[in-house]
Parts: C-alpha cells; structure tokens; sequence
C-alpha cells in the first residue's frame, strides 16, 4: 500500500505511465536515466491534490480549482477541520443525509461556491438556505467548464443508496461523481462512488481509464471491504482510497487491513488517507 505522502512518492518511486507500474528506486537498475527522469517529472508536475477530511468529506484540489466533496465537519466526530476554514470554488453533494450535507448551505453561502447536486437537493438548498450558485443535475449529466487553461467536467452517476433531507424532504436519487479534467499539467479521471451498494453497472464507468476511485468500506450503511474489493476489481483504477468508515463504532473498518486485501486481490495500489493530510495523484498526462 501507499501512504499518502508526496515526499514518498517523489523520493521512493518511479510511475510509469499508462497502467500501473510503480517500482522502488534501486529495485530497478534496468531502468533508463531517461525514463526515470520523464516520470519523476510527471509525478512533480501533478496538480492534482486529495484530502480526506474524515467520514466522506473529499477536498480534491486541481490547480486553482478546489471541490469539496460532501461536507460533514463541524458535527463530524471524526473531523478536524470546521466547516468555517474552508473556501471551495465547487461543493458535490452525492445525496441528502446529513452527514453529507451538514454543512453545504453554511459553506456555499460564505465562500459563493457553486453547489452541484441532484436537482431536489440544488432545489432545496437554494429554497430553504438561500444557497445562491446552484447547478441542479440527474443521473447521467455532465457539467463541463472551461476556464483558466482547466477543462473539467463533472458527471452525476448512480448509486444504490436511499436520499432524504434533514427536515425530512425528498433528496430525489442518491448519486456517485465522476469527475475528469485536463489541462496543461495533467489529465485524469476520479469516481467518487458515494454511499452505495456493489452493483455491475460501477463498471461502465471505467469505459475511460479511472485514475483514483473513492469507493465506501464502511458496512451496514454501505457496501463493506468485500464488496468494496470486487467493485475495485470492476473499475480496475490505478488507485483506490476508502471512504465513509471510522466515524461511528457502526462504520468501523481497519483500513490497513483493507488495504493489504486489496493489493493481494486486484491490480489497484490502495491509498489509506490520514485526516487532513494532502496526497498528490500521480497522473499521466
Ligand atoms: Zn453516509
């Protein structure tokens, strides 16, 4: 497994682009100078940052561009970050309960980030919270921007999984985010796959190479580690992260554990993120 350390990753490995070969320094002496050289520079050249803030709160941070994935935080056990330190320019909202959505409308009313999320949610929040920036979507949809050199685009896919407002509304469909960009330092693909169960249909998201998938280990609410690992045998990424385990006793998971099976059972390296510590995606170009 990999720790989530840029400095690990620019002292320790060598990626080589297209599909997954990671090898240590020194382990590979039949590596060219010149193709250590060209891959260090990729690694360096990411401008792809993720953090996990504990539960299923996601910043991603692609040059200026920060989207803030499901906020959870100030209600958060598990959290070190409050809801008021953060300014993203985009919010994503998978689905209406609250430990995704506690603190949306207080962060979109502040920073003036633009709300993407199921067109009941978009809906909701703008009504009752006054959230002004708000792109209500469906399954299957695509948001697409181009601003500043940076391409990105942001589709809403399906989850299995139920979507009810804190005061009890309808939250519509509960959804996953894939999210593809590209610019003048790199290009790549992540699937967040919310709060949802395996299902076959996962896979048609991997039609285009998936860099990073966030899939939920947590059981009970979600699918759990077995069914996380076929579902990373689906979407065959170059990396996989957990999500959504070690904020109750419920959702309690050893994601070292995880992480061993993982690498033993697929061909993803597993990323086991620490609270609030920034891990840079290595990505090809
Ligand atoms: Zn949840």
């Amino acid at each position: 497994m990999i720790e989530p350390s840029i400095s690990a990753i620019e002292g320790s490995f060598v990626f080589i682009p297209k599909r997954l070969s990671w090898f240590a320094i020194g382990l590979r002496p039949d590596l060219s100078p010149d193709v250590m050289r060209l891959n260090m520079n990729q690694i360096k050249n990411s401008d792809c940052s993720i953090l996990w803030h504990a539960h299923s709160t996601w910043s991603i941070r692609i040059g200026k561009i920060h989207l803030l994935i499901d906020p959870f935080l100030d209600d958060n056990p598990a959290a070190k970050t409050k809801a008021s330190s953060l300014t993203p320019s985009h919010i994503l909202i998978s689905h209406g309960h609250f430990d995704h959505i506690a603190d949306a409308a207080s962060i979109a009313n502040r920073s003036k980030a633009t709300v993407f999320a199921n067109y009941e949610i978009a809906t909701w929040l703008a009504k009752h919270h006054s959230v002004q920036n708000t792109i209500g979507m469906n399954h299957g949809g695509t948001f697409r921007s181009d601003q500043d050199g940076l391409k990105l685009s942001v589709q809403l896919v399906p989850a299995i999984h139920s979507s009810s407002l804190t005061d009890g509304s309808y939250g519509g469909t509960a959804g996953g985010w894939v999210i593809d960009w590209q610019s003048d330092k790199s290009s790549g693909r992540i699937y967040y796959a919310g709060d949802t169960a395996l299902f076959s249909d996962m896979q048609w998201v991997a039609r285009t190479h998936v860099d990073l998938f966030i899939v939920p280990i947590g059981d009970l609410f979600t699918m759990g580690v077995d069914d996380s690992i076929e579902a990373t045998r689906f979407i065959q990424p170059s990396f996989v992260m957990p999500t959504h385990y070690g904020t109750w006793p419920p959702i309690a998971q050893d994601a070292q554990a995880w992480a061993k099976q993982i690498e033993a059972k697929t061909d993803a390296k597993a990323v086991v993120p620490e609270i609030d510590k920034p891990w840079s995606l290595p990505v090809s170009k």
